[in-house]
């Protein structure tokens, strides 16, 4: 079936003992059991599994193509999962751009453990295989990148993974946070990639009601090797988000096309305008490298940076000042549009030094297009603009 149908339908049958065409809500910590050793249902406690997180994974699993998927209580959760695969004096290979809560966790937080970060000089392929030690264990990749759009091409990223050996004699596992493109838009694990990871805050839920997180994997040992982790952690989706993010699958090939729509109206009107110094967004012709687009993805989130044309921070405010419809807001991929001012937001995290090097600069902005009237979206920034202008 195609991915349409799959949304609305995968893991969400009715009830074969009700009928209910909608997943129920299972508010119950804990399952009867027939006796010693025995389920009644397959469920034992809810942390471990339950009838509304295994729906929700089943559906996610079969939209990103994969086998198995596993939820959590927010993308950093999931995100903490993976990197419990590492052992000390492991190290993870990674990119200058990616979400600055994954900068934090490998530095912050990882790195106590004896786990050390090599950045790639450059987000290609190439510079990732140069990047690879004996004691790389995981790669960890996000394309288009937050907040810059930086496309890398999975593809050719996993056949140099696939090829290497580290000291333990294993291939490191390749990691795309596919949180971006969701998986209306890009499937890694039919690129290459071992564990696909999503925020499910952002376009799964789709309407800025809920913090999720999810995994993504095919192969059998590694499904079980998380799974483990996430019933002895146990940082996991509860019920009522699962059954949120459920009803925000069903739509998301139609808010992801709305999405994109806005995303390339709202980026050719920025490109056009005088206060605009330059704008980010894969769409455009002369994207670094925007074949990729073609080449590994279905569409484009909605999402376009720009810099306001010699924008110090007092003549970003004045501009966040003169919006009447965009919120000022961390997050993205819901219904109303967003934008965010990465380097005091999504990308604090990062020292100024490494925030400059990677282009995250005092007048960068991130929109994250809704499902609005584009007419409505574009009115309202050149308001604001013709505004710095004055
Ligand atoms: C938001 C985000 C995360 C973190 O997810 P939470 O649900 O906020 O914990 C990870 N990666 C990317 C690309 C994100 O945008």
């Amino acid at each position: 079936m195609k991915f349409a149908t799959l949304a609305v339908h995968a893991g969400q049958r009715p009830d074969p003992h009700t009928g209910a065409v909608n997943i129920a809500v299972s508010l119950t910590s804990t399952f009867q059991m027939d006796g010693i050793g025995k389920l009644r249902n397959g469920f034992e406690y809810a942390r471990s599994d339950n009838p509304s997180r295994r729906s929700l994974e089943t559906s996610i699993a079969t939209l990103e193509g994969g086998k198995h998927a596993l939820c959590f209580a927010s993308g950093q959760a999931a995100s903490t999962a993976i990197l419990d695969l590492l052992e000390p004096n492991d190290e993870i290979v990674t990119t200058a751009n990616i979400y600055g809560g994954t900068y934090r966790l490998f530095h912050k937080v990882y790195q106590k453990y004896g786990i050390t970060v090599r950045v790639a000089d450059k987000t290609t392929p190439e510079s990732i295989q140069t990047a690879l030690s004996d004691k790389t264990t995981l790669v960890w990749t996000e394309s288009p990148s937050n907040p810059l759009l930086t496309l890398l091409d999975l593809a050719e990223t996993a056949q140099y993974v696939k090829n290497f050996k580290n000291r333990k004699g294993e291939k490191p596992f390749l990691v795309v946070d596919n949180t971006f493109p969701s998986p209306a838009f890009q499937n890694p694990l039919a690129l290459g990639a071992d564990i696909v990871s999503h925020s499910c805050t952002k376009y799964i839920g789709g309407h800025s009601d809920v913090i999720g997180g999810a995994i993504v994997v095919n192969d059998e040992t590694l499904w079980q090797q998380l799974k483990f982790y996430q019933n002895a952690a146990g940082a996991v989706q509860g019920p009522m988000d699962c059954y949120l993010l459920q009803r925000g699958l069903r739509t998301l090939p139609l808010r992801m096309k709305k999405h994109e729509e806005n995303a390339y109206r709202v980026a050719e009107f920025l490109r056009g305008h005088s206060c605009v110094e330059e704008v980010f967004f894969p769409g455009f012709e002369d994207f670094p490298n925007h074949h990729l687009v073609a080449k590994q993805m279905k569409g484009l989130p909605g999402i376009v940076s720009f810099k306001i044309r010699n924008g110090n921070l007092p003549c970003v405010n004045r501009f966040f000042e003169g919006l009447k419809l965009f919120i000022l807001a961390e997050s993205l991929g819901g219904v109303e549009s967003l934008l965010c001012h990465p380097a005091s937001m999504t990308h604090a995290a990062l020292p100024e030094s490494e925030r400059q090097k990677i282009g995250i600069t005092d007048n960068l902005i991130r929109l994250s297009m809704g499902i609005e009237d584009a007419d409505d979206l574009i009115e309202d920034l050149r308001n604001a603009l013709n505004q710095l202008s004055e």
